[in-house]
This record gives C-alpha cells, structure tokens and sequence, in this order.
C-alpha cells in the first residue's frame, strides 16, 4: 500500500489529471452547464455550426458583452491548465478575448490584419475568421473554479463575433497526504486541517453565519448561486461567524470567493479576523464584466470576481471572522457576496495542545496525558482497552451492543460490509444518508479515555460532514467531498470515478463518567448507493483512576487527613505523621498495617471504613484481586522467559497462607504433615484430569528442574551402557539436552539439526529426512523451543522407539496424545506456578535396572518413594495446585491450545504487517504459540522498544541473549489485556 501511494505520487508530480472535458465532438447539442449571457438578439441558437463543425455562439450568436460561464470542482490541487478552441469570427479591431478563472483574466487581442478566409458565412473580408488553440496555466486551489469567457468586442455580432470549443481543465493533484496545497511539498500541506465549509452547495442559505442589514439569501449569477448579491447585501451589511472547538493550531488558512456587484466606486471590503483587519479591497469603475446585477447599460455595472486566500498567525480555538464594506447605496445599487468559504487549521502534532509550527518538536503544551519533552509529547498515562472491536479481515460475526438507526433496508441487515478484503460496519449501499451508529459502555474509574477508529468515506461526498459524538459533545468531525487527501478506488460504486478515504481517529479526552456513548452521524444528503461511510478497528482505551484510602487524624473522619495509593514500607514513605484515628475505604480495597515497618509483625486488616481505630499501627494498603482482566491489579506485565508472573487470584489465595493463626503455615508442611500429603494427591490427581493421562503412566515431582532431568533421563532409560540414543538438535534447550545425554553416553545419534530456508527462516526438517536408529533406546526432543519459538506440529514418532518430551515452556497449553508418548517432563516456573517443581510422567516399563545411578537421579527411588526422596518442596506444589485449579476453571486443553493461538495470532499479525519493523524468523507453520521472537533493525531500534515497552510498564521483552532480539513468552497467566497493552505499543512504535 505505501509503494502504491510512493509511486502515485511520483505521477501526481508530472501528470496533469482531466477534470473537465466538453463539446470535443464535431456535433454537440447540449450546453453541459454552460451559462450565457447577452446574446446578439438576432438569434436564439446557442450553439452554430461554422465549417462543418458544432461551436459555441458564433456569427450573430456571440458579440460585444456576450458571456459564457461555468463553475465547475476539482479534487486538490495546485495547478489548472485550460485548453480551449477559439473561433475569432469577423473583424477584430483590437478587441480582447479573455477567460476568467476566479477572476483572474487570462487575455488575447487581435488587431485588424489577424484573420484569415471566411470559415463561418460572415464578412468577405480576408482578415476575417481564424480558429486558436489556446492553453494556459494558472495557479490555483481552491475546490470550485468559476471560468467566465468573454470579449471587449464592441461590434455587433453579424460582424464580430466569437465562439468555442473543445474545451478541457486539468489539474495538478496536491501530495496525497493533503486536501489543501500550494505546490507538491508534502511538509508543508498534510498539516491543514478543514475546520469549516460554508456556501459550497446551490442551496446557499445563512448556514451559521451572522448576517446584520442584509437579506440571508443567495442569489444566481450567471448560473453560479452565491450568498448574497444583487438586492440582498449591501451599504453597512456585516456578515460574521464565530468558529469554536478549533484543533489546536499554530496558523489558519481562510478562502473563498468574493462578489463584486454592480457599480463601486473605490469603495471597499474588508475582512476581520478577531478584530483584526486582514484584508481590503478596493473596486473601481472600471472594474468587472457584466454577468448579472441591475440591468443596467452604463459602463462600470459589471461583476468581479476575486479569489481570497488569507493566512494568519492563530492558537485560539475560537476565530470570528467578518466581512464589511464602505459601500453607501442600497444594494439594488452596489452589493456583494461570497461563495467557497472554507477555514482550515494548521494542526500541531498529535495529543499537543499549543504550538508554534506543525514540525514534531514544535509542540509547547501537551495534552494532560503526555508530557512534553523536546517540543514532542510523550505518553505518560497508562492505556487499558475496555473495547476493541471490529479487527478481523473479514466480516464481522459478532456485533455486541450497537445500534444502527437509518441503514438503507435493501442492505444487508445487519449492515455489515467490505470494502477491499476488509471488513466494515456500515460501507457501500449501508450507511448513507441520515444512518446513525450508538454503543453505550460501562467504565471502570477512570479520568480519560482515548478512542482510535478506521473511518471509510465512500464514493461521491460533496462538502458534508461525517461527526462521532461522545456522550452527545463533537469528538471528531471531517469535512468529506472536497478537501480529502490520500485517496484511492477500492470500494463502494464501480462505476464512479469517486474515490474513498481512509481517516483513523487517535483522539484522548477527559472524562470520568461510569457510562460513555459513541455515536457516528453524517449531514450525508445521498442514499447509500451515491454515497456512504463505514468504519473498523474500534477502540475504546481509558486510563484507570488510581483508588486511595483516606487516612485521618480524628475519629469520624476528621481531623487532618491523607491518602494512601500504593503500598509502603512504613507511614513515614507516605508522609503520615499522625497516628491514624479513622479510614475510609473504597470498595474492594483493603488496608493492612503492621506493628513493625517492612510488613512484619502483629497485623490488623480493615476491608470498610473505620470511623474509630483506637489502636498505633503501621498501615499500608494492598489490593485484592478480583478477576485477571482487571488491570488495577497489575502494576506490571512481564513478557519473561521464566519464571513468569502468576494469576493475580493465585497470589491473592497465596497470600492468606503464610499466616495461619490456628495452625501451621504452608510454608512449615514436612512430610509428616497430612496437609502435605494432601498437596502432593492434590497435584497429582488434578494433572491427570487435566491432561486425561493413562493409568499406566506415573506422575512423579522432583527437584532439580528442567535439567536435572536432562541427565537423569540418560541415566536411567538406556537400556544398556552401550546402547544409542537419539537426540534433536532443533534449538537452544534441546542441545542443551543433548550436551548432558553425550557427558554420559558415547553413542548420542543427532536425528535432525535445525535447519534455514532460502529466506533465513529456521524449520525442523520433515521426518522422512531424520535420521534414527530402530535399537535407539528413546528419542529425545524439545516440544518447544523456548529460546527461537519453534513450536512442534507433530510427535515425531517412529516404530517402537519411546518417545521423550521436553515440554517445560508448552505445558498444558493443549491436549496430548498418550498412543505416542513414553515420557514427558516440564519445569513449573512457566505455565504453571514457580521454579522449585519439576514433574514427569512416565511410562514405568521405560526404566532400565542400573546399578550405579546416585540416589537424587534414580527414578527407581522415586518411584518406589512416590516423589518422596528427600523433603520434596511441599510450598511451589502447592502452588501447581492453585494454578491447577485456576487452568480448570477457565476451560478444557482444547480452549487453552485454541487461545493460545489467538493470543500469539494477534502478534504474528502485528509483526507480519510491520514492512520489517519487526522480522520473526521462523517458518510461519511451526511458529510457537508461547514464545514469540522477533528482531528490529539494529541494536539502537531494539533497545528504543525495549525501552518504550519499559515506560509502559511491560518488562522483560529482550529475547535471549543466544539469539537477541526481543521474545515474548505469552505462558498461560499472562493476560489478555497485558497482552492488548503490548499490541498497542508494538503498533505505536511502529507507527
Ligand atoms: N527446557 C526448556 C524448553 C526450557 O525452556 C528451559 C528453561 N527455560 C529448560 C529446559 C531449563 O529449565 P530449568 O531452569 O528448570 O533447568
């Protein structure tokens, strides 16, 4: 899409684009718009044929005061080029031939002896007619051109006389990320933004302005409806509008088009900009050509056009703006008027709230959410999503809570569309004329919320208006038709040549109420099928309020007071000289203070206000979880390779533990407890519900971790001393592996190394292509590569060879099949609880007879022992348990492998749409669905995203310092909305 944008720039730069063709055809009969005045009387054909071919006017047609005039829109640009075909028809004696565009004259005389044979019936003279393709170039931008033609011929049409044909007006398009330009410099137009449009349409009223002595009505000119004019505004009329809600801003651009009307006589006009006169222009006798006003024949009755563009110093968001003149007479007299009036802002960078220019470091004020750093604004808010809806490629199958009003019913219903290969809410033939949109939601506390959105215009707009409202107040507006950058056709009416724009809205505001509506709307005057909106990737982010308990003094509340947000150390941390008397507490917090500073000694623990304490303590406040997706309960979100962060109702249940007031702790079990017993059944009865493992299997804890095992299991399942075994080799753990099987074993068979495709990617070859040995006593291989994310799509099982699995960073992330599997191992501190537990299940019969295994590594022992070889460390199984318990509760291994999916899908995507911000250089088959790796562009990109991820609280995304880069280990606690905060910010960095 960029290269695409790249390259129709580079075009835009040297082609001139048509926008308006007419009468190229030997014969025509329509005028296409074309509006004349004061034809010679003696005919009524408009259109003549001279020389066998169709003009406009002609021989007793065309003469002197003859006009021809046309309004026509051009998309943005800078540059119009004219071509026409001029018949100059019978004797010219010096007379003047001009074309008009927004009354500036292009000009070409003809003296007597210009002229050749007689083409059109007129004079026999042999100076007489000849046929001129005329082209000019004028600069030029605002959306409408008024072109008038007209001659300074003073004979009377039967022998002077003047006609066209072939008419045709091409532009230059501004940059595409610009409605508005002065010439092709990107830099310095995407910054205009349009903040206002008034007289565009033919139905001219007041439309918001203020109008004092005058009449608020429009008024048409040759064809050409402004607001104003003959007999409406004149002597002492004051035109005026206040503009508010103006984005900040460092500069503003004001045009439109001005009238002058009938007779002046130096008199002036004068535009005000808050006050300040920004412009006159005076008007002389002389002044303008004749196109409509009073019938009057006398010299200096005629109109002028001006084109007015003003560009001012401003940061108010408020702007008045009027226009008055010095006229005297009535305005059957004199008057004026204006049509194409547009106010464009020159935006400041985003969430900057003052200026001085449009660059990124001009900034002076940031938004309350960031803070200013170099003229840039930085985030400082923390973003929590409450709703994200509407970003999948396809249609959307679930449309929760929003409510369409309006929708064109021959659409689909609901109206969901594509535009492209995307889907939309709303879209060609859904959403057009008067469609709404609503959501109402639910918030947590909060103080601000930021909402991002994809806004399609579809098809032909013309200058209206396309608004979200939150909670009924204008959050974001945009002007569509004819100030629209960055254009292309890729939905809605094929048969246009209207174009669509895609808008994203990335806006923040203050709000703190515990309901928020959205609503779309559009001034849209076309059905759904001319023209339409629709729009995607809906988010709704806000920024949590921090609760406090409120510490006092005195009793009842008074006193002096203060507040506690976050847990201290001791009183003094926070700042609390006093002994504490009463608190008020917030629901769902709880406040426990201490005898000794550091936590220690006796406690006391208040979950609702006090409005009496009669006891000296040290107090700090903790939170109590309640559900994993509230984010008040996590101040961090660690992206680790392990150990790894543990649900938040894990650690609130753990809590509770230490301290048992009738009993022993959780930490102080020995096996002679029953309550340690009960742990270690627990556990093991729990994971073979889970992972629905045989009976012949047996579940045995040990210490030592993941590599303990890595020994142990040569040790004891050769089958004897000489026997071979097999190993992967497909990443960093399994070499490990594979390191301690060949310390112990001389005859280690590598089945299969990692290998690289043509593009760098790392791939675990096919079976076919390992290398195994039928009398190998097992295969060793590692389910998922921690360190690269090579994930296994397959048990790589061959004849009757024991299968041995390493799956400590893919445990009960799915089902596993038991037909293919002997042994597998995992470490707890990734899925499911802390380092300390290390477990196995295995297959009994795998266990060869060896005498001299040390006790610590003999699986016999362990066996015979039931896990109970030493003290086995009762505290982290206890923890597997809760986690246990936790994995059950959200639902089967089939839910677990499918989220799991998900969640690693939704970087994969960020990651694979990122044009190489980001690079994962595995096969896309066997990514991991837990770990994913990526590089950045150098060693400076990557320590920037580690860095912004750090700002953001999101820690520990450095990938390993084997393969560096950046991993992210998605284990099963982490959760979704750590998850949603580190797409953002992945998308923000890229952006
Ligand atoms: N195997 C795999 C797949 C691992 O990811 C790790 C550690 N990250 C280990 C083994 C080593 O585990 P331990 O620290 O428990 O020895």
């Amino acid at each position: 899409m960029k290269l695409l944008l790249i390259a129709l720039l580079v075009l835009g730069n040297t082609q001139w684009i048509t926008s308006y063709e007419a009468f190229q055809t030997e014969e025509f009969d329509s005028l296409d718009g074309w509006v004349i005045q004061n034809q010679f009387e003696a005919t009524t054909d408009i259109i003549t044929k001279c020389s066998g071919k169709n003009i406009i006017g002609g021989l007793k047609t065309f003469g002197t005061k003859s006009t021809a005039t046309k309004l026509i829109k051009v998309p943005p640009h800078y540059k119009l080029k004219f071509n026409l075909q001029l018949w100059k028809i019978g004797e010219w004696e010096n007379d003047v031939f001009s074309a008009y565009v927004d009354g500036v004259p292009w000009e070409m005389k003809w003296g007597f002896t210009e002229g050749g044979i007689r083409l059109c019936g007129g004079s026999e003279s042999k100076n007489s007619d000849k046929v001129f393709d005329v082209e000019f170039e004028i600069l030029h931008n605002s959306p409408t051109v008024t072109t008038v033609l007209a001659t300074t011929a003073q004979g009377k049409a039967d022998v002077q006389a003047w006609g066209f044909r072939q008419i045709k007006i091409s532009f230059i398009p501004c940059p595409s990320d610009c409605g508005i330009c002065h010439n092709d410099k990107v830099q310095e137009c995407k910054y205009w933004n349009q903040e206002a449009l008034s007289w565009f349409h033919v139905d001219t009223k007041l439309e918001g302005w203020k109008l004092e002595n005058g009449k608020p009505k429009g008024f048409e000119c040759s064809g050409i409806v402004i607001f104003g004019g003959y007999e409406n505004i004149g002597a002492k009329a004051l035109l005026s509008n206040t503009f508010t809600n103006i984005v900040p801003h460092s500069k503003v651009m004001v045009k439109f088009t001005f009238w002058k009307i009938d007779l002046w006589d130096n008199e002036e006009f004068y535009v005000k900009i808050d006050d300040k006169q920004v412009q006159k222009l005076a008007f002389q006798k002389t002044d303008g050509i004749d196109l409509c006003g009073a019938k009057q024949t006398n010299p200096g009755y005629g109109e002028k056009i001006v084109s007015i563009e003003i560009i001012q110093k401003h940061s108010s968001p408020t702007l008045t703006i009027s226009f008055t003149t010095s006229l005297k007479n009535d305005p059957d007299e004199q008057s004026w008027g204006v049509r194409d009036f547009f106010l464009f802002a020159a935006q400041c960078t985003k969430f900057c709230d003052e200026c001085v220019g449009t660059a990124e470091n001009e900034c002076t004020k940031c938004q309350p959410t960031h803070t200013l750093q170099d003229g840039k604004c930085i985030n400082k808010n923390e973003w929590y999503i409450l709703s994200k809806e509407f970003f999948t490629d396809d249609q959307f199958n679930k449309i929760d809570g929003w409510t369409f009003q309006d929708f064109d019913p021959a659409g689909p219903n609901p109206p969901i569309t594509k535009c492209g290969d995307l889907g939309l809410v709303g879209g060609y033939q859904a959403f057009g004329k008067k469609a709404t949109v609503q959501k109402v939601f639910k918030l947590p506390k909060h103080d601000f919320v930021r909402i991002k959105a994809t806004v399609y215009k579809i098809d032909q707009w013309d200058g209206e208006e396309l608004t979200m409202f939150v909670d009924n107040q204008e959050f974001w507006s945009q002007f569509l038709g004819w100030n629209d950058p960055g254009q292309s056709d890729i939905c809605g009416n094929q048969n246009g040549s209207w174009k669509e724009r895609i808008m994203t809205i990335d806006k923040i505001i203050a709000h703190s109420q515990s309901e928020l509506t959205v609503d779309f709307k559009s001034t849209l005057q076309k059905t759904a099928d001319e023209a339409s909106w629709g729009f995607r990737e809906f988010l709704l982010l806000y920024s949590p309020l921090k609760e406090c308990i409120e510490v006092f003094s005195e009793c009842n509340y008074k006193g002096q007071s203060s507040k506690i947000c976050d847990n201290v150390e001791s009183l003094k941390d926070a700042q609390i000289e006093f002994d504490i008397k009463s608190i008020k507490i917030p629901e769902g917090l709880k406040i426990t203070g201490f005898k000794n500073p550091g936590f220690k000694g006796d406690r006391v623990e208040y979950e609702t206000n006090q409005e009496l304490i009669d006891r000296k303590s040290e107090i700090y406040k903790q939170m109590i979880d309640q559900y994993e997706n509230n984010p008040t309960f996590w101040n961090k979100f660690s992206f680790a390779g392990g150990p790894t962060q543990l649900p938040r109702s894990v650690l609130h249940k753990l809590e509770k533990q230490f301290i048992q007031p009738n009993g022993k702790s959780i930490l102080e079990l020995s096996k002679y407890d029953h309550e340690y017993h009960q742990i270690l059944d627990q556990a093991i009865n729990d994971l073979q519900s889970l992972l629905d493992i045989p009976n012949q299997y047996k579940i045995i804890f040990c210490q030592g971790g993941a590599s303990l095992l890595f020994e142990a299991i040569p040790m004891n399942l050769m089958k004897t001393q000489h026997s071979s075994i097999s190993y992967t080799n497909t990443g960093y753990w399994s070499s490990k592996a594979l390191e301690e099987a060949q310390k112990f074993c001389q005859n280690v068979n590598i089945a299969t190394n990692i290998a690289q495709d043509e593009f760098g990617k790392r791939f675990i070859p096919e079976l076919e292509q390992w290398n195994i040995n039928k009398e190998d006593s097992y295969l060793h291989y590692c389910d998922n590569e921690t360190v690269e994310g090579l994930e296994y799509q397959f048990i790589p099982k061959f004849s009757s060879v024991p299968i041995v699995t390493d799956m400590s960073s893919n445990f009960l992330t799915k089902p596993l099949d038991w037909s293919k599997l002997d042994l597998v191992y995992a470490h707890a501190q990734k899925n499911i609880g802390i380092a300390g537990s290390t477990l196995m299940i295995i297959k009994p019969e795998l266990i060869n007879n060896h005498q001299n295994i040390p006790y610590m590594w003999d699986f016999k022992e362990m066996f015979k022992k039931q896990s109970l070889i030493s003290n086995l460390p009762i505290f982290p199984i206890y923890v597997n348990t809760l986690v246990f318990d936790w994995i059950r509760k959200q639902g089967t291994l089939d839910f677990w492998d499918q989220y799991c999916k998900k969640r690693s899908q939704q970087l994969y995507k960020i990651i694979d749409n990122s044009h190489g911000v980001y690079i994962n250089q595995v096969k896309k088959e066997q990514r991991s669905r837990i770990n994913i790796t990526f590089t950045l562009k150098d060693e400076i990109e990557t320590n920037k995203f580690i860095d912004l991820c750090k700002n953001n609280n999101i820690i520990e995304v450095k990938g390993h310092r084997a393969i560096g880069g950046c991993r992210i280990c998605l284990y099963l606690p982490i959760p979704q909305i750590g998850i949603d905060k580190l797409s953002l910010i992945m998308e923000d960095f890229m952006n």
